[in-house]
């Protein structure tokens, strides 16, 4: 299970639970998000590229790792013990596959990754 929180407010975003036995994979957005359009495209968009990496075939996926990401990570977590329990949950993969997304969209790496 990810779950994510909105940045600085500790606030849950949302939840992924991958499938298992009979229950399907399960995304699950919170209030904190739902009041606002764009934090609920975000957090929904983060929580399904974790159902991406979990449920689709991912090894021809090929994306650069965005460069400024280690600079987002770090000023967003800041503590050694705080980014790398978040990126016990966000492989590389992952980071470059949010990278593409928030292109896509057009929000920031920032928002995709941390919801802020
Ligand atoms: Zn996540």
């Amino acid at each position: 299970m990810a779950t994510g929180t909105i940045f600085n407010t500790g606030l849950r975003s949302a939840e992924y639970e991958p499938a298992e036995g009979e229950h399907s994979a399960t995304i699950i957005l919170y209030p904190s998000v739902l009041h606002d359009k764009k934090l609920t495209i975000i957090a929904l968009a983060h929580e399904l590229i974790h159902h991406w990496e979990n449920a689709c075939d991912t090894k021809k996926f090929k994306s650069e790792y965005p460069k400024d990401a280690e600079i987002i990570i770090t000023a967003s977590f800041g503590s050694e013990i705080k980014i790398k329990k978040w990126k016990s949950g966000h492989s590389p993969k992952f980071i470059a596959k949010a990278f593409e997304v928030s292109q896509f969209l057009k929000v920031s790496l920032q928002q995709m990754l941390v919801h802020r």
